[in-house]
């Protein structure tokens, strides 16, 4: 039997920082990843520059059934706080837009960082190990694990969502609150693409590839960035965020023309006298590929196509404008986790001590990260949970 004073599951983002933590204030800790290698996220997010934290933080940002659990954390260990470490190794780092902050080279960078902290630490980092049964003794907790029987006082869950398996993501870390008698909210795939059906996902895929700026709403949520069509539906950052506070069977309003009113266009047009078509009117605003597609839907009467700007009615110039600037869709279905970037709810924070991060009922259990019923907007948000819940954990492990 090995005894350590803290093992932490899962050797993601929010493990490895609280590990690092936990190591640094003296602890003997040691994380336990069921994977081949430890931060496999991490390797493959933001497009390979990994978007590790975002200057714009705010609780608001952040999807919970508890809105104000994250507060605490966010504001203890800040955008700044990473930064400072980041700035402790010369990290190169831009940012893109939106406050979000990218490697100039490499994601491995990020995870190289959090395992020198973990080295500094004397965390002992075991891959390969999977976790077959945890015990609650009278002060700690007995595992036993592929790699042998271990001991520990604090016991950490980092073992994050349930999107992309292939990625090593499991539902181990709900059922280890379940077995502890903690609530775990409903889950769902989120930062998804949108899947289309019949003639929405035939307009898709002919217009797959094409990119343009968008406004996507869903209930009171408005996001303005681009919309990708796919050969599956609906993709880009704007369908993303937007899929954060979806749900089956709602629709979501696009506006496929946000910067501009197309009702000012049309008079203007009509006004100029210039006997170009509104086909060539609207490519100079929009990808000519999508304006032909777009006018060809039976969203508009046949003759707004063919007919001089002049001669249109109020009716059909109204059905324009509804058309480009209020495209309403009810997606039949996301692409689930198989590609989605999070996983919407988890383990309730209700159940949870937002100081400690330990649960409420069991002394020495302690959950952070993705596993949380605590869900960031794309853009460096859910990193940024990662690190500050890991962080705030690790003060107390
Ligand atoms: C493609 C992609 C790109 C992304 N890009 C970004 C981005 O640029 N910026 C951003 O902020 N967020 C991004 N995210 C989201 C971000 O990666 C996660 O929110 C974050 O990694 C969550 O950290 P975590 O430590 O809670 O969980 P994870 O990083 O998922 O780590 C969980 C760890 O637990 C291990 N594990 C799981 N089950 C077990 C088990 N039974 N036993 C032992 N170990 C187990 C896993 O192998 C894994 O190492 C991206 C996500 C994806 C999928």
């Amino acid at each position: 039997m090995t005894e350590y004073d803290v093992i932490v599951i899962g050797g993601g983002a929010a493990g490895l920082m609280c590990a690092a933590t936990a190591g640094q204030r003296g602890r003997r800790v040691a994380v336990l990843d069921h994977a081949n290698k430890v931060g496999k996220k991490i390797l493959m997010s933001g497009g390979g520059r990994c978007n590790f934290t975002n200057v714009n933080v705010t609780p608001e940002q952040f999807i919970s059934r508890n809105p104000h659990f994250c507060i605490s954390a966010l504001r203890r260990y800040t955008p700044y706080d990473f930064l400072d470490l980041v700035h402790g190794y010369d990290l190169a780092y831009h940012e893109k837009t939106l406050g979000q902050l990218f490697c100039d080279h490499k994601s491995r960078d990020i995870l190289d960082i959090l395992l020198a902290e973990c080295d500094k630490g004397g965390v002992e980092v075991r891959t390969r190990c999977a976790v077959e049964t945890i015990e609650q003794r009278e002060s700690g907790f007995t595992l036993t694990t592929t790699l042998g029987g271990i001991q520990c006082e604090s016991l950490v869950i980092a073992t994050g969502g349930l999107s992309i398996p292939t990625m090593g993501a499991t539902g181990y870390g709900y059922r280890v609150a379940q077995q502890f008698g903690l609530p775990v909210t409903e889950r769902e795939a989120a930062l998804v693409p949108f899947t289309l059906s019949g003639h929405w996902l035939e307009i898709a895929q002919s217009l797959s590839g094409v990119s343009l700026p968008v406004t996507a709403e869903c209930g009171d949520q408005r996001f303005a960035e681009a919309l990708l069509f796919t050969h599956r539906g609906l993709s880009g950052p704007a369908v993303l965020q937007i899929s954060n506070y979806w749900h089956t069977g709602e629709a979501v309003t696009i506006d496929l023309l946000p910067t501009e009113s197309l009702e000012e266009l049309l008079e203007q047009w009509r006004a100029d006298g210039q006997k170009t078509t509104l086909k060539n009117r609207l490519s100079r605003y929009l990808p000519r590929r999508f304006v032909e597609t777009w006018l060809e839907l039976p969203l508009f009467p046949k003759a707004v196509r063919e007919k001089p700007l002049a001669e249109l009615s109020r009716k059909e110039m109204a059905a324009l404008c509804d058309g480009f600037h209020r495209w309403q869709i009810v997606p039949p279905g996301t692409e689930g986790y198989r590609t989605a970037e999070v996983t919407r709810g988890g383990v309730d924070t209700d159940a949870v001590s937002s100081k400690t991060f330990e649960a409420k009922n069991v002394s020495g259990l302690y959950f952070v990260g993705e596993v949380l019923d605590v869900t960031g907007w794309l853009g460096g948000y859910n990193f940024q949970w990662a690190w500050a819940s890991g962080y705030c954990a690790g003060q107390y492990v």
